[in-house]
This record gives C-alpha cells, sequence and structure tokens, in this order.
C-alpha cells in the first residue's frame, strides 16, 4: 500500500493555547496507522508548541507555512528556514496560493524560498495550481508546469520536496475537484516530474478537502495524499479524516 500524506495547514488559526489543547485531543485519538504520516502547519506562534507537542512519533511531524529567503537580518515580521527549523519544524508549506494571490508572492521568490527551506533541511511542500480564470481559459496544465519550473528547475532530480496540486478556485471556497480532475492535472504533473528526473516525488491535493470527499479522492492512484485546510482545525474530525479516508 502506498504511504499517504495527510496535511493540516492550520492558516492563521490555532494560538499556543489552543494548539497545545488540540494536541492533546488528537494524540489521545489518534494512534499510528501503518504506511499514513501526519503533517502540521500551525501558525509560526504556535510553531514550538506542535514540534514539541508530538513528541517523538515518527508518523507525526511540524512544518512552518511560510519562510522568508534570507537567513537573518533586518527583515521585520519575517521568519527564516533556520529559526522555523530552531523553533522545531521539519517541513515548509512554499508557495501556497494564499501567498501568492493575498500577498502577491511571484514565481521568483517561491523559488528562493524553496531553495532557502533545502538549505536549512526543511522538507519543501511546494505548492502550485491555476486560478479559475486560468482554469476556464483552458490554462492548468501550462501554469502548474511553469509553477514547478519556476521553483524547481534543473534541480528536480537532485532535491527531495513533496508537491501540492491545489487549484486556487478550490481553496476555502467549498468547491472542490473532482477525482478525475485531481487525478488528471497529477499525472500531467507526473509526467513533468519523469521528464525531469524526479519520478518518486509525492503529490498531494488540496482544495476544500473534507470527511465526506477524501476518501473518494484518495481512491484515485495519482494521489499520495491531501493538504487540508479548514477540515483540519478541529482534531476530532480531524482524527476522522485521517482514519477513514482509505488508499
Ligand atoms: C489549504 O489551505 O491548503 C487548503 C486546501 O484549504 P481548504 O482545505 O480550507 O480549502
Amino acid at each position: 500500500m502506498r504511504p499517504l500524506l495527510f496535511a493540516a495547514n492550520w492558516k492563521m488559526n490555532l494560538g499556543p493555547g489552543e494548539a497545545r489543547s488540540y494536541l492533546a485531543t488528537f494524540l489521545k485519538a489518534y494512534a499510528p496507522q501503518p504506511n499514513r504520516q501526519v503533517w502540521f502547519f500551525p501558525p509560526a506562534v504556535s510553531l514550538e508548541t506542535v514540534a514539541n507537542g508530538l513528541g517523538n512519533r515518527s508518523d507525526l511531524l511540524a512544518g512552518v507555512q511560510d519562510i522568508y529567503w534570507e537567513s537573518k537580518g533586518a527583515f521585520t515580521g519575517a521568519i527564516s528556514a533556520p529559526l522555523a527549523a530552531q523553533a522545531g519544524a521539519k517541513a515548509a508549506l512554499i508557495g501556497h496560493s494564499e501567498r501568492r494571490h493575498v500577498f502577491g508572492e511571484t514565481d521568483e521568490q517561491t523559488g528562493k524560498k524553496l531553495a532557502a527551506a533545502l538549505a536549512a533541511q526543511l522538507h519543501p511542500v511546494l505548492c502550485v495550481g491555476e486560478t479559475l480564470e486560468q482554469r476556464d481559459s483552458g490554462q492548468t496544465l501550462a501554469v502548474v508546469k511553469r509553477q514547478l519550473a519556476a521553483a524547481l528547475g534543473e534541480r528536480a532530480a537532485t532535491v527531495r520536496v513533496t508537491i501540492a496540486y491545489e487549484p486556487v478556485w478550490a481553496i476555502g471556497t467549498g468547491r472542490n475537484a473532482t477525482p478525475r480532475d485531481a487525478a488528471t492535472v497529477h499525472a500531467a504533473i507526473r509526467a513533468w516530474l519523469e521528464q525531469h528526473g524526479a519520478a518518486d516525488t509525492r503529490i498531494l491535493y488540496g482544495g476544500s478537502v473534507n470527511l465526506k470527499n477524501a476518501a473518494e479522492l484518495l481512491a484515485e492512484q495519482e494521489l499520495d495524499g491531501v493538504l487540508v485546510g479548514g477540515a483540519s482545525l478541529d482534531p476530532l474530525a480531524w482524527t476522522e479524516l485521517v482514519r477513514t479516508a482509505v488508499a
């Protein structure tokens, strides 16, 4: 059976106290499952709490939602990859659509962040995906490939990353891609990765995944896991999603 990754992006929710009580509930409810990893991306203020709270369980890990590409210095408000690593992060979301579309992050900046994550030994989860306008004008695959090339480029064959395909129109909207839609784009991403010497890269799907649709999405062989925002905020619902979604 394929190892599956369930990644929880808490976005701007759950401060340290809330994170502590979330973990108390989650850890009691969720015993390790074979071939299943659960990664948490809390807001930076809760990172150390979550990293410490997960303890030594090898199926669980904490990551940071965003990093700046410089390692230290006069960059007020920013968090570098080495600082996130010091707080216990082992992974980093890179180029999440909210970074790209709310904060105006460019492909070039996303590439610099990915390089900074690798340099600090954070496992990058590179997010790619098209807007509704791009989808409607038939540009989905071109956009996704451009984003992959800009962030990974020539290093694709020599680095280990995870890709998250997250169509922008499906994030936080309650509209998810059909399992077939998702699988079609995943197959194109897989083909790009194969062409660039990175065939064994894991590809997640994200965008309004919830308890109702997770199993159906994960039944598609192209999906190696899910990246989940809203539906990861309640510890018991998240436990149920991780436990019941069948590969
Ligand atoms: C996300 O934050 O990456 C995400 C997919 O959010 P949601 O599940 O809320 O659509």
